[in-house]
């Protein structure tokens, strides 16, 4: 089973992957041999490089950024997630291809059909069983981590940010059975709940 995490920066993807992953493990007994915590960009070593020229080299084009994601999600398909998924195995997701469609796409402004068609070109069409979309207002966003953590997108204006925040709104409002839209401004452990909501269908839990 894939589930993938988004939405923007600092929305709490990263912990409530975290919480999922110890109460499958300690709650459930789940084996973490049958979990992949992973992440893009730079989830393997080549998507590790490719974050790095993405997020602190020069201005990338907005065309040969798409295809720097898309090279990174290629990759991490063929290399990571599917041999993990054939072994049966659970794949907890920071970002997907939804976050190309929400950046590349609405927030580079980049025709959004084709960033979507270029990722499940790149995937052989994999898509997750369910998304976890963590929806916080970018304002809120602000208070939540120190400036100098930021990278160079994540200081990017507030226009920027609203409408990747939209892209993702309509995204899930377009696929309600694979998306699950979480008040990412709740307490964690209320989060927490509404995930193990939103993933115990998938997961038979
Ligand atoms: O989620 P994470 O902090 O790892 O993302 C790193 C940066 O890459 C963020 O600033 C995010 O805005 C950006 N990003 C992007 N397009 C993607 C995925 C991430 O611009 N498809």
């Amino acid at each position: 089973v894939f589930i993938s995490f988004e939405g923007g920066d600092g929305a709490g993807k990263s912990t409530q992957m975290k919480l999922l992953h110890d109460h499958l493990v300690t709650d459930r007994s789940v084996s973490e041999d049958l979990i992949l915590t992973t992440r893009e960009p730079g989830g393997t070593p080549l998507g590790r490089s490719i974050r790095d020229l993405l997020l602190h080299g020069e201005d990338v084009d907005p065309y040969a950024e798409a295809l720097l994601y898309a090279a990174d999600r290629a990759h991490h398909v063929a290399t990571l997630i599917r041999p993990h998924l054939a072994r049966g195995g659970l794949v907890l997701g920071d970002r997907y291809l939804d976050s190309s469609v929400a950046y590349q796409g609405a927030g580079r402004e980049l025709d959004a059909d084709e960033i979507a068609a270029l990722s499940l070109w790149a995937t052989g069409g994999l898509l997750p069983h369910r998304t976890i979309l963590l929806d916080v207002p970018p304002e809120a966003l602000d208070d939540r981590r120190a400036p100098a953590a930021r990278d160079r997108l994540e200081s990017a204006g507030v226009a920027f940010r609203e409408s990747v925040r939209r892209e993702f709104l309509d995204l899930a409002a377009e696929d309600p059975d694979r998306y699950a839209v979480i008040d990412g401004t709740l307490p964690r452990e209320e989060v927490h709940a509404q995930v193990l909501a939103a993933v115990g269908e998938v997961l038979s839990l």
